[in-house]
């Protein structure tokens, strides 16, 4: 096995404790590989060893990477921060975006999205933990978007999504996801069809697991230490 493969069957070896510490069925939980700073061929060996689907925070480089992939049946997900500018990319090279937090970018989005694919899948990011000069909308403010969202023709509303500071410990980060957990119940109860809660990353995916996420994203746990960023 590949250092890939190894470490990919380890961080779905905690899913499934987490799943079973929680008593929840471990299909409930999809694992997103975060491939962000990593090459073409780091991409083909989590495929090898059974990933489909990754995820991306840099666009360019993202829409990079997948033409160097194009070979491959993959799909992917821009986790990172959207600009206006950079709206029309994510339209026509992902097949998920989780980082709706604006109607502008949003609307450009299903207008840009092209004809001949599906529905760009979204969910909208929350600011769960309040911090300052944070991307996300508040949390007051997902109800509202969500129906907005609802609207645009090109986009498929699937969940929320989170990225809370880290926290000391299990206890701490149980408590923020139990926020966004809620939060998903509470726009479900409103009439709002979610069935994704895009949250828990490599440090804290058992206790985002716990609280109910529906889909970790994990980068390190996979592809190792990225370098730090200048
Ligand atoms: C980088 C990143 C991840 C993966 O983080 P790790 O701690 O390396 O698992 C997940 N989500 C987002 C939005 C990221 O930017």
């Amino acid at each position: 096995m590949t250092t890939i493969a190894h470490k990919l069957h380890s961080v779905h070896g905690r899913i499934a404790a987490a799943c079973a510490a929680a008593q929840r069925d471990v299909n409930e939980v999809t694992l997103l590989p975060v491939s962000k700073t990593f090459g073409p061929e780091a991409v083909r060996e989590a495929f090898a060893a059974g990933e489909t689907a990754f995820g991306e925070n840099y666009i360019q480089e993202a829409v990079e990477k997948q033409a160097l992939l194009a070979d491959l049946p993959l799909q992917w997900h821009c986790i990172g921060p959207i600009q206006s500018n950079k709206t029309r990319l994510v339209a026509q090279h992902f097949a998920w975006a989780h980082t709706v937090d604006r109607l502008k970018i949003a609307q450009r989005l299903s207008e840009q999205r092209p004809p001949e694919l599906p529905p760009l899948q979204v969910c909208i990011q929350v600011n769960i933990d309040g911090a300052a000069s944070k991307a996300g909308v508040a949390p007051a403010e997902a109800l509202a978007l969500a129906r907005e969202l609802m609207r645009l023709p090109r986009l498929v509303l699937r969940g929320l999504m989170t990225i809370p500071e880290p926290a000391a410990d299990f206890a701490a980060q149980l408590a923020v996801h139990r926020k966004a957990r809620a939060l998903f119940d509470e726009l479900r109860a409103a009439g709002v069809p979610l069935d994704t809660l895009s949250m828990g990353m490599t440090d804290d995916l058992e206790a985002a697991i716990h609280a109910g996420s529906t889909m970790v994203r994990v980068g390190t746990a996979i592809f190792g230490a990225r370098p730090a960023k200048g």
